[in-house]
């Protein structure tokens, strides 16, 4: 279903009148985790300033450590929602079980499945029931035909409102923290109809790395590129180490627009 074989017109995901996929550029930032309503809203109004209307913030947080920051779960959501509302953008979060469909349903405009969860076949089904778009990450060691096969899942249960986004893949570098497979972009596009977006924050994890590789993404055809923003990253809890403060952000969109790539 998601195949050009099967439909050779792009597929457009609305979102609060953003329309992912028709060939304009978007950009997605928000904070690594929703912290608090005074942190997201912050973010918020420096997007806003910026006529950005995609927002991302993570309330579920799948961490690598049982140890470390787990995220405010519903809470979180409940405050995504009252920002994006006070804002008037959309809104993305994660949720790592299909117990939390209905949550995501009722607090968020985009639900994102995150790379961990990619073959999580049960919370793609659950993913294909609902009526709002998803936004599928490529899974740390997924193939290109795996990460198609996930959307597939998600489609075949009646949901073609799917984005893609490519987040890097586990490799030997270790430079960065993934290995951001740029020619997945170009391939994504050939191979399927649906929109594909670039996670520069998480593929590189390095903050010097994120406008090269946002450039880069915007060059071989992503329609969108996502990318982590906190008020204060020294003292955010997560991901410290690649978030953007706001100044740094709103360079980074200075010069990707100057770069001619970012419309
Ligand atoms: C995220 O986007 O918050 C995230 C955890 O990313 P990934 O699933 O790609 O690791
Ligand atoms: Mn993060």
């Amino acid at each position: 279903l998601v195949s050009r074989k099967r439909k050779q017109e792009d597929t457009i995901v609305e979102v609060r009148g953003e329309k992912i996929g028709d060939g304009e550029q978007r950009i997605i930032a928000g904070p690594c985790s929703v912290e608090s309503f005074e942190q997201v809203d912050e973010v918020a109004a420096a997007l806003k300033k910026q006529g950005i209307k995609l927002m991302r913030g993570g309330a579920f947080k799948p961490r690598t450590s049982p140890y470390d920051f787990q995220g405010l779960g519903e809470e979180g959501l409940r405050i995504l929602k009252k920002v994006s509302e006070k804002h008037d953008l959309a809104v993305i979060s994660e949720i790592v079980t299909p117990h939390d469909m209905e949550k995501a349903e009722e607090y968020l405009d985009v639900i994102q499945i995150g790379a961990r969860n990619m073959q999580n076949f049960e919370l793609l089904k659950a993913a294909g029931k609902t009526n709002k778009p998803i936004l599928l990450k490529r899974g740390l060691s997924a193939t290109i035909k795996e990460l198609i096969n996930a959307a597939e899942y998600i489609n075949s249960q009646g949901n073609g409102q799917i984005i893609l986004c490519e987040r890097g893949i586990r490799t030997y570098e270790t430079a960065t923290r993934n290995t951001l497979d740029i020619s997945a972009v170009p391939i994504l596009k050939q191979e399927t109809h649906l929109p594909v977006l670039v996670d520069v924050t998480h593929s590189t994890g390095r903050r010097d790395l994120l406008l090269p590789t946002a450039k880069a993404a915007l060059a071989v055809g992503a329609d969108g590129v996502m990318t982590e923003v906190h008020p204060d990253p020294a003292v955010a809890l997560s991901d410290s180490a690649q978030q953007m403060d706001i100044p740094q952000f709103e360079e980074f969109l200075t010069k990707l627009t100057e770069s001619g790539l970012y419309k």
